[in-house]
């Protein structure tokens, strides 16, 4: 016999959330894949939290590689064998046969690239697929009454691109893709820590300093870590500590560009709907918007409210689900 089970899955470019109707967010893994190339022939080794681990310390014949990088998918074959490993893992021993399935993908992607997704999902099983634009999985799964005739913003800060929205009356009125979100944010600490430490630290250690110590604007309790990376004069092992100070100056930049472009979508608004948005706020979602003090800077430098929503990093898929509970599946489906 066979059952209907609905999943939302967020296919991010830095994790995957999966949630199973009646349990709830049951996958929660970076979007990467660990592979062994040998023999001319790629082979999926690792996927997932198992994979991220191997990022930067891979012998020679296997590569940890993020399928989906900067918001597009660069690896089709590695993004259908990531999905369908996660899928599996998500139904575990349920009946996947006739399941629905919503999957929200960067905005970015081509017409080509969500044909990959839709094909993968129903390779893995599915029945019923339906794809959704990220600002309005995002909106919806931060509360936004996004059918309201009413303009509300979000801004969604994921891995690889940060995207700007208004939203009325269940659709997108005007929207703007930054490739500058997280991914840049670690860029930008790896660059600054060589600059004035003379120290090369690896991504995954900007993005720890990141997340202990990134800030737009100075914040309580502001500290310091000791960190380890290669002294760029002998070559060896090197301890220095950077600062919450340090950090923010790093990720300046990065950070101007988000809050300019957040600007330019509000100029580009109509009239009505923008004071809309001067009434209820901006939000923000995504892993990007836990960078602290954000909120505080965009509102300052937009002079609009500017709010991060609650658990930013699962609104994406909390709106799939949202979506597949009131059977609203055509929403915000854009081309
Ligand atoms: P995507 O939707 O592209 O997969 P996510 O919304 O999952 O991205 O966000 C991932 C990004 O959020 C990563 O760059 C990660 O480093 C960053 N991130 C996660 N937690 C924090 C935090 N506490 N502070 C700052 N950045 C964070
Ligand atoms: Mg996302």
């Amino acid at each position: 016999m066979l059952f209907s089970q609905d999943i939302g899955i967020d296919l991010g470019t830095a994790n995957t959330l999966i949630c199973v109707k009646h349990k709830g967010i049951v996958i929660r893994e970076p979007s990467v894949v660990a592979v062994a190339v040998g023999a001319g022939q790629k082979k999926v080794v690792a996927v997932g939290e198992e994979a991220k681990k191997m990022i930067g310390r891979t012998p020679g014949s296997i590569t940890a590689v993020r399928p989906i990088k900067d918001g597009v998918i660069a690896d089709f074959q590695m993004t259908a064998d990531m999905l369908r490993h996660f899928i599996k893992k998500a139904m575990g021993s349920s009946p996947f046969a006739r399941a629905r399935v919503m999957i929200c993908i960067p905005s970015g992607v081509t017409e080509v690239e969500r044909k990959a997704v839709h094909d993968a999902a129903v390779s893995a099983g599915a029945r019923y697929v339906s794809l959704i634009e990220e600002p309005m999985a995002a909106a919806i799964g931060a509360g936004i009454d996004v059918t309201a005739p009413r303009g509300s913003m979000v801004v969604d800060i994921g891995g690889g691109t940060t995207e700007v929205a208004v939203i009325s009356l269940g659709d997108i009125v005007c929207s703007r893709s930054l490739r500058v979100a997280g991914d840049m944010f670690d860029d930008a600490i790896v660059q600054f820590v060589r600059k004035k430490y003379s120290v090369l630290i690896g991504e995954r250690t900007a993005e720890e300093i990141k997340i202990s110590l990134g800030s737009a604007v100075p914040y309580d309790g502001e500290g310091a870590l000791d960190i380890r990376g290669r002294n760029l004069i002998d070559g060896l092992p090197k301890n220095v500590e950077v600062t919450s100070e340090d950090i923010r100056e790093a990720l300046e930049d990065p950070i101007a560009q988000i809050v300019e472009t957040v600007r330019t979508t509000i100029e580009k608004t109509p009239p009505e709907l923008a004071a809309d948005i001067l009434d209820s706020g901006i939000v923000l979602t995504g892993g990007g918007a836990l960078i602290r003090g954000l909120d505080k800077l965009i509102s300052a430098k937009t002079g609009m409210p500017c709010r991060v929503a609650e658990a930013p990093i699962d609104c994406v898929v909390t709106g799939t689900a949202i979506c597949l509970e009131k059977d609203t599946l055509n929403i915000g489906k854009g081309k």
